[in-house]
């Protein structure tokens, strides 16, 4: 069989312990042999990130504005125990923070379905693909415990020393205090993507704050929403039957649970961070996960929404078998190509990411899976295999689909 061809680099961004591990495998065994496989390396590994002082990190999320598609293997985030474990000069930010700063975007999980693993709720026959804004709010706040009696103020003071000013509490006793703030940039970035991505995979877009209550910072969240929708999307949505849906965010966590997913969920950033938590446990499991990075120019990163599963790579390193399931490694992989496909008109590709896609589904619902899968599947008698060997049975069932 001849290899599909490809036109332009991925940009590849290799990555740390058993997920490195698991990226040759699948390399070797899923992609080289059917691919002309076109790559702009990249090792954001964390030895090399550390020789180069995080350079390569930055160098990775600009070659991906160049190129706009890369796939990501996970990182580790360094924190002390990491600092002795590498030797390291410093304690690097974690890559995935660099890169959404560079590229300006957000973060789209999605759990993979698959026959046999059964969503806690029983309605969810459709993915949910929780949007989480990545900026401000509460993860850039300032508190101050108050100490005793006093008046807190909430102070804006413009570049012209213009001062607005608001009391926030007078306090008879010791309180607590926390000052949060977002831009419109932010937002405006982050409702783009959220269209963008909607068109892009014909879906529906939910999107809820708490507008009621918090009348100018929750509403502008909303007001964003509304301008960018109806002034660059309204009339795609119409074209593709797809809807854009605003709610208060307690209402939609009720008709989230009600429903059949199938449409994305925009989350401000502290709704998006437990929100996503709740949705991925409720499908299952967090190694079904996949993640992408959409920037709002239309720049996309994959990857799996999972670590670098330091607990197996450590068993790895020991010489004991591993059972770590690289489907959403592989989803990563298979959404790169697949986009790359579409943006250089080079069909093939994108079915064999398809095909690739089907394989990874079939092998675990005809009952060959890792330990985990095993452990949440219906599957009467699944046959648990270690992590090369889950591999190989995927590539006998792709074989049997090309
Ligand atoms: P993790 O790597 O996601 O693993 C947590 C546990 O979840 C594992 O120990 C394993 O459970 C299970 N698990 C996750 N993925 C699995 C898979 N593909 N197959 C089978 N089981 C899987 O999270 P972590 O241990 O908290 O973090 C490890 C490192 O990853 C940290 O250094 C962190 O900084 C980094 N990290 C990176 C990213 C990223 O690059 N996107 C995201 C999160 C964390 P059992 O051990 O019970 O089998
Ligand atoms: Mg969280």
């Amino acid at each position: 069989m001849e290899k599909f061809k490809m036109t332009t680099p991925l940009v590849e961004m290799d990555g740390d312990e058993m997920t490195r591990i698991l990226w040759q495998m699948i390399k070797e065994e899923l992609l080289l042999p059917y691919i002309d496989l076109k790559t702009e390396y990249y090792d954001l590994g964390l030895e090399h990130r550390n020789e180069t002082s995080d350079q390569v990190t930055v160098d990775s999320a600009n070659a991906t504005l160049k190129y706009g598609v890369a796939v990501k293997c996970a990182t580790i985030t360094p924190n002390a125990s990491r600092m002795t474990e590498y030797h390291l000069k410093e304690m690097w930010k974690s890559p995935n923070g660099t890169i959404r700063a560079i590229l300006d975007g957000t973060v789209f999980r999605a759990p993979i379905l698959i026959k046999g693993i059964v969503p806690y709720v029983g309605n969810w026959t459709k993915p949910i693909t929780i949007a989480r804004h990545a900026y401000g709010d509460v993860y850039k706040n300032v508190e101050i415990k108050a100490p005793g009696p006093g008046r807190a103020e909430l102070v804006f003071t413009g570049e012209d020393g213009t001062e607005i000013r608001e009391t926030i509490h007078n306090f008879t006793g010791p309180g607590i205090l926390q000052g949060i703030h977002n831009t419109e940039k932010s937002i405006r970035g982050f409702a783009r993507a959220c269209f963008h991505y909607a068109v892009d995979t014909g879906q529906d877009l939910w999107f809820a704050t708490k507008d009621t209550i918090s009348k100018k910072y929750d509403h502008t969240f909303k007001d964003i929403f509304q301008e960018v929708y109806e002034a660059e999307y309204a009339e795609k949505f119409r074209e593709l039957g797809i809807e854009y849906f605003y709610t208060l965010i307690d209402d939609a966590v009720a008709r989230v649970i009600r429903s059949q997913g199938g449409f994305i969920w925009a989350c401000k950033n502290y709704d998006g961070d437990v929100m996503s938590d709740m949705v991925a446990t409720a499908y299952g499991d967090l190694s079904m996960m996949t993640s992408v990075l959409v920037s709002p120019s239309g720049v996309y990163e994959y990857e799996a929404a999972h670590g670098t599963v330091q607990r197996h790579y450590y068993k790895h390193l020991k010489g004991e078998e591993t059972s770590t399931n690289s489907i959403a490694t592989i989803f990563a992989w298979t959404g790169a190509l697949r986009k790359r496909g579409e943006l250089d008109g080079i069909q093939e590709l994108s079915e064999f990411a398809d095909k690739l896609e089907r394989a990874c589904i079939k092998t675990v619902e005809d009952g060959k899976m890792t330990k985990s899968l095993s452990l949440i599947s219906t599957c009467k008698n699944p046959v648990v295999l270690n992590s090369l060997d889950f591999i190989k049975a995927i590539r006998e069932t792709l074989e049997a689909l090309l």
